[in-house]
């Protein structure tokens, strides 16, 4: 019906933000089309991110677990070996499993997935180039920008993704790598690094800030088929090479408008690229809105999600609110860390009297049990008025455990509040509770 019918919203881009949006407009009983040009919903999250990553981590810890830390608690293993092939498979069976459900909850919600580029080409009108060349235009009351972010790419290094690889090519490796050099400290180096890492490289992370190892790399070439790395101090001295089997290059992304048409419709973008949005997702062309990777604010799809959700809402003349000062963050390494609210840091700079309060998992029961007890929680709260700020945990299933944290957040609780809720014995969980104690009261209980 699309190129036929005059449509409520047309959501360019089937990711996260744009399949979710698309989903919920069609629920509010908007006529809605959804436009995808790389052939399979879902995304960068679903196709190259999220999670094919979470796959190969689930594997690799798996591995590393039998390898090194069954015979611990008593389980003896014979021979442990990688099927590489069979791992990628593992991987590539989720992905296209999730991308056909996605397919089918647009049709469930009566939302037509156009296959094909779109481009704005006005204020009410988006032209699709089909798969087989063919174009068509569709007319809408609504377009939906939500196109998502590219790798960025590294000045001095060619990505061949092969030996330079992104996290594209770091999730689809012919062959396992035995050392690999991962340039960039945020969560997505860290994880993949922790994937190959587990599987038996020695992987080395280069990273200019210092929090982790500061060193700045300046070029990167093939010498002898091999990839090797010109690296400098941050603080200056003298250059060193480093090389190995594999160089990951994640020093992050960038918001992707390439052949959108944006610039003749004038929709306005910002000195990084990103599109300029007001607090209602909308652009400078009112009937024009944006969301997800492609606008300011943490790069993570669960914010995504939440975006199209509140930008369709909008549309569809409801009220719809995103919160970004509660969108946890997750970094899914073992164990894995989780933040959500201030840090310590930025309290001080807002000159809020905090206090704070920290729980270790080594004092947790169920972590005991598990073997399993690296990590902390810790709390942070305004030191009158006990209202919780902010929170960072790190241990296994942290990603799982800060969710009680951000519905606190959300709900304006204090760490009493979290204190005195009952918490299920034996879970990880209790740690919040026990973290909360010592926020409010100075003491928990188990330490
Ligand atoms: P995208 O997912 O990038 O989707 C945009 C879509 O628009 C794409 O499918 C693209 O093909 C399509 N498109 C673009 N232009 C057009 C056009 N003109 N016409 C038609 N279609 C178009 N986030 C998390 O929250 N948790 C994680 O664990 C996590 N892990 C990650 C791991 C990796 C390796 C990477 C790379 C990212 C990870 N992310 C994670 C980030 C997450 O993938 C993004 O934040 C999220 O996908 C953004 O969603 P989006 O809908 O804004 O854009």
């Amino acid at each position: 019906f699309a190129s036929t019918q005059q449509l409520d919203c047309v959501v360019i881009g089937g990711g996260p933000g744009g399949y979710v949006a698309s989903i919920k407009a069609g629920q509010l009983g908007l006529k809605t089309a959804c436009v995808e040009g790389r052939g399979a919903l879902g995304g960068t999250c679903l196709n190259v991110g999220c999670i094919p990553s979470k796959a190969l981590l689930n594997a690799s810890h798996k591995y590393h677990d039998a390898l090194h830390h069954m015979a611990s608690y008593g389980v003896i293993v014979g021979d442990v070996k990688i099927d590489w092939p069979a791992m990628q498979k593992q991987k590539d069976v989720a992905v296209s499993g999730l991308t056909k459900g996605i397919e089918g909850l647009l049709k469930k919600n009566k939302v037509e997935y156009v296959k094909g580029w779109g481009k704005v080409t006005g204020p009410n009108s988006v032209e699709v180039t089909l798969a087989d060349g063919s174009s068509t235009t569709l007319q809408t009351k609504n377009i939906l920008i939500a196109t998502g972010s590219e790798v960025t790419p590294m000045p001095g290094i060619t990505m061949d993704e092969e030996k330079f690889v992104s996290s594209t090519g770091a999730l689809a490796l012919k062959e396992l790598p035995k050392s690999m050099i991962v340039i960039g400290g945020g969560y997505i180096g860290l994880e993949m690094g922790s994937v190959y890492a587990r599987l038996g490289a020695k992987v080395t992370v280069v990273e200019f800030l210092d929090n982790i190892v500061p060193s700045m790399v300046v070029k990167g070439e093939l010498v002898d088929g091999r990839p090797t790395l010109t690296v400098e101090p941050s603080k200056g001295g003298p250059a060193t090479q480093l090389d190995a089997d594999v160089v990951l290059v994640s020093i992050g992304r960038r918001p992707y408008v390439k052949g959108l048409g944006l610039e003749a419709a004038g929709v306005k973008l910002d000195a990084r690229g990103r599109v300029q949005v007001d607090d209602h997702f909308r652009t400078n062309v009112p009937s024009i809105y944006a969301i997800g990777d492609v606008i300011p604010g943490p790069m993570l799809a669960h914010k995504a999600e939440e975006d199209g959700v509140a930008a369709v809402e909008i549309m569809a003349g409801r009220a719809g609110h995103v919160n970004y000062n509660t969108v946890p963050s997750i970094c899914y390494t073992h164990p894995e860390v989780a933040q959500v609210g201030m840090t310590e840091d930025e309290a001080k700079k807002a000159g809020i009297a905090y206090k704070v309060g920290k729980f270790s998992m080594m004092a947790n029961s169920r972590a005991r049990a598990q073997d399993d007890s690296e990590g902390l929680v810790k709390m942070i709260a305004d030191a009158k008025t006990d209202k919780l700020l902010g929170a960072h945990i790190m241990a296994p299933s942290a990603g799982e455990m800060i969710h009680e944290v951000v519905v606190a957040l959300e709900y304006g609780a204090s760490t009493e509040d979290i204190a005195r809720t009952c918490h299920g014995h034996p879970t990880l969980s209790e740690a919040v509770k026990e973290a909360a104690l010592a926020t409010a009261f100075g003491k928990p209980i188990h330490m």
